[in-house]
C-alpha cells in the first residue's frame, strides 16, 4: 500500500476530484475542513494496486508539513483551480514545501492538476505559463487539466500519477500490489498464422 495525497489550496476541488474518481459523483457542497482517507484498487497496465488516497484539508495552517498527513505521503496530486490565480501561486509554494520537508526532490512522484476546466470563461491562469513552470529543469512534472464537475480527465489524472510513479519511484508498486489473486496474467500475444 502506498499513500497518494491530494493537496492544494482550499476550494480548488480536492474533495470533488477525489469523490468524482471514487464514486463518480459531484456536489457543490463539501466540508472544507474535512480530511478523509480512502482505499482504492487502481488498475494500471493490467495489474491492480492497492492505494490509500488522502483527500487533505487545511494545509494553509502548516508552515511545515511535519505534523500533517502530507508528511507521510508517497505521491502527490497537486491541485490549483484554473479560475484562481492565487491558488496557482500557492501551489508553487506548496510544492517547494513538500520537497523541502523531504529533501529528496526527484524521488517524489507528482502530477500537477489544473481543475475546474469547465469554468474556462473564468480562466485566470495562463496554461502556457503553467507549462513553462512544469517543463523547467528543476520542476519537470506533468500537467493535466480536469473538471471534477463534468468528470473530464479525472480518471486520466490518476493514471498519469501511476505513470509518474513508474517513472520515478517504481518500488512503490511493490508495496501496493495485492497479494491475493486478482492480478491478471500478462496478456499473451494472439497467435498468428504465418
Ligand atoms: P477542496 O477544498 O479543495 O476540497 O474543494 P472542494 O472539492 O470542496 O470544492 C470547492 C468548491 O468548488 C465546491 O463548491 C465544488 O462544488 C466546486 N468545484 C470543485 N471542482 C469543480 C470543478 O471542476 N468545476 C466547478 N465548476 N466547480 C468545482
Ligand atoms: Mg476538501
Amino acid at each position: 500500500m502506498f499513500r497518494l495525497c491530494v493537496v492544494g489550496s482550499g476550494g480548488v476541488g480536492k474533495s470533488s476530484l477525489t469523490i468524482r474518481y471514487l464514486k463518480n459523483e459531484f456536489t457543490e457542497y463539501y466540508d472544507p475542513t474535512l480530511e478523509e482517507t480512502y482505499r482504492k484498487e487502481i488498475e494500471y497496465n493490467g495489474r491492480l494496486y492497492e492505494v490509500e488516497i488522502v483527500d487533505t484539508a487545511g494545509q494553509e495552517e502548516y508552515s511545515s508539513f511535519r505534523d500533517s498527513s502530507v508528511a507521510t505521503g508517497d505521491a502527490f496530486l497537486v491541485l490549483f483551480a484554473i479560475n484562481s490565480v492565487s491558488s496557482w501561486h500557492e501551489l508553487k509554494d506548496l510544492r517547494s514545501k513538500i520537497i523541502q520537508d523531504r529533501q529528496l526532490t526527484s524521488a517524489i512522484p507528482m502530477v500537477l492538476v489544473g481543475n475546474k476546466l469547465d469554468l474556462e470563461e473564468e480562466r485566470e491562469v495562463n496554461k502556457d505559463e503553467v507549462l513553462e513552470y512544469c517543463n523547467s529543469a528543476d520542476v519537470n512534472i506533468p500537467l493535466i487539466e480536469t473538471s471534477a464537475k463534468t468528470g473530464l480527465n479525472v480518471e486520466e489524472s490518476f493514471q498519469l500519477m501511476m505513470q509518474q510513479i513508474q517513472r520515478i519511484q517504481p518500488s512503490l508498486f511493490e508495496r501496493a500490489a495485492p497479494k491475493s489473486q486478482g492480478n491478471k496474467a500478462p496478456k499473451k500475444p494472439d497467435c498468428l498464422l504465418v
